[in-house]
């Protein structure tokens, strides 16, 4: 048994005889809305004291450092597809405003300023609060997100054709990306590609 990585969502899978070839089981038996997510790195011991301090310690300067590996990993996967826009995950306005800023904000900002990408500001919002998802499988998480975002109707149609990367910090069962692809592909854009920071490997889901 060799580990590789599913084509689609990124996730390392175990290949053998038995797997779905380069899809991990979830792509395989619901194909996401979005065409391609990666991540920077693996969140496991060192990447978890970076993103506890990152978001809730108000070390929001580390987004400089986070970027840049960003940036690198972009530059890998991603530069040759020419996106036309740079979005992020929205948090609800009561977090930023305790939190002081959004991470995934921060994130895109720097991203699309070092590959001058234009990015779209609050075209994804996040209108309805949750519940902490910490706690939650797969298939609570979906459910505990509908309703929860909206895209801006009256900017709806600036994803029409584009190519969108979409930026967050960290994916995690990949619900939170999954639920606002699938509201922004009802504006047809070109393609849609997630980057993080980081992400949660599939045995910690
Ligand atoms: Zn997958």
């Amino acid at each position: 048994m060799s580990e590789s990585s599913c084509l689609r969502c990124g996730t390392p899978v175990k290949t053998d005889a038995n797997s779905y070839g380069t899809l991990c089981v979830h792509c395989h038996e619901n194909p996401p809305s979005f065409n391609l997510c990666r991540s920077a790195m693996l969140y496991l011991e060192t990447a978890d004291i970076l993103f506890k301090a990152f978001k809730y310690r108000k070390n929001w300067r580390l987004s400089g450092y986070l970027s840049e590996i960003l940036l690198e990993h972009y530059q890998e996967h991603f530069e040759k597809f020419q996106h036309d826009l740079i979005l992020y995950v929205p948090s609800h306005p009561l977090k930023n405003f305790r939190r002081g800023y959004n991470q995934s904000y921060l994130l895109a900002c720097e991203l699309s300023k070092k590959t001058g990408i234009p990015m779209e500001i609050e075209l994804v919002k996040k209108v309805r609060k949750t519940e902490s998802q910490a706690t939650l499988n797969r298939e609570e998480r979906q459910k505990n997100l509908v309703g929860v975002f909206a895209v801006d109707g009256m900017r709806g149609s600036r994803l029409t054709g584009k190519r969108i990367l979409i930026v967050d910090d960290v994916v995690t069962t990949g619900a939170t990306v999954e639920e606002i692809c699938g509201l922004m592909k009802a504006f047809k854009p070109a393609l849609i590609h997630v980057l993080t920071a980081a992400r949660t490997p599939l045995a910690y889901q």
